[in-house]
Parts: structure tokens; sequence; C-alpha cells
């Protein structure tokens, strides 16, 4: 079999017409931060911003996610790798239907397979339950150390909700804590 690069990724996702919101979209969202990285963060998928620049996590949520990653003393160009569930935005900000979820399925696996993380950070229950399952509940299993595929990997609130919700901040600033340890831990910047 011929080795997977990112450029055959990028040429694949660019060309993918496999679900119908591929229709509508301006860009197909790839990633964004550094592809040496040991940090994988994953979120949903894009909303409007990120569809029109190309570029993961760069409205709202994306600059509140830029301030907590800051505060953990990472550099999101820099330190980590930044991709989605799904790259092309559901109509209305919906959530991705498991069609669309299953469609786009094999790229978040490539992405995994050609990055190499050394820790997953998962943002919010759509990511969160894409890799650890349906029965994954975010609001109790958020900060936990579990694993993917032998990979060291974090569930947290997805940033919008925290926008929404302030309530639910203290805690995710206390995931954030437990990654910042986990990477000075592992020696992952
Ligand atoms: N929300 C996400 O899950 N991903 C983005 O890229 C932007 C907002």
């Amino acid at each position: 079999m011929v080795a997977d690069t990112f450029e055959k990724l990028n040429a694949d996702c660019l060309a993918c017409h496999k679900c119908s919101i591929a229709g509508n979209r301006h860009h197909v969202v790839i990633f964004s931060g550094n592809l040496n990285a040991k940090v994988m963060f994953i979120g949903e998928g894009p909303g409007e911003n990120e569809d029109l620049q190309g570029e993961p996590f760069v409205g709202k949520a994306g600059q509140f996610l830029t301030t907590m990653l800051e505060l953990i003393g990472i550099d999101r160009k820099k330190d980590i790798y930044i991709c989605n569930v799904i790259k092309c935005r559901p109509p209305q900000n919906r959530d991705p239907s498991m069609e669309e979820r299953q469609s786009c399925r094999p790229f978040l696996d490539r992405q995994i397979d050609l990055i190499q993380p050394e820790l997953i950070v998962l943002l919010g229950r759509i990511a969160a339950t894409e890799l650890l399952g349906s029965d994954f509940r975010i609001t109790q299993q958020h900060g936990q150390m579990l694993s993917y595929k032998g990979i060291p990997c974090i569930a947290t609130y997805h940033p919008s909700a925290l926008l929404r919700d302030e309530t639910k901040r203290p805690e995710a600033f206390s995931d954030f804590r437990t990654i910042r340890k986990e990477i000075q831990n592992r020696n992952l910047l």
C-alpha cells in the first residue's frame, strides 16, 4: 500500500462530496497548527467563520479556546494540531448527523495516523462520543484521563458551551490544568 501523506489527505478532503453538506461549503476546514505536534485537539465541525476562512476555531468559540490555551502556556499555531470531526459546515451550525460523521470519519482516522499524537484532547460531546463511544457523558467524564487506541485522551467542554454557560468554566479550567500537567509530564511541547 502507498503511504499516506498530508498532501494526499488535503487533496482527498478538497475533492470530497460524500455527503450533502459538501455542496454548501465555502471551504473544507481541515486543520490548523503544527504538523509535527504531539498534542491533537479535536472539535466538532466548522461554524460560519471557519467555513468562510478555511481554518478551525477562528470565530468566537475559537477566540475563547485560544485564550484558554494561552492560560496554560500553549501557542495554538506552534504547539498543537487542531482539527474537527467533520470538515464541512452543517447548515445553521446544527449537530452533524451520524451519516455526516461516518462519511468524514476516514479523514479523522487518517489525521490521527499521520500526526501520531501522544495526547488527544476532545472538545465537546460530539468529538468525545466520536472517539470514546456513544455512552460517553461529557458532564460526568470530562477531565478524566482515558485512552483511545492506546493514545492518552481527555475530553472537556466545547468552548461554545463555555460561552453559553459560564458556570461550566471552573470545571473546564480544571480540565485544562490537567491537560497542562499531562503535557509537562510527558514532555509534549
Ligand atoms: N466549533 C468547532 O467544533 N470547531 C470549529 O472549528 C469551530 C467551532
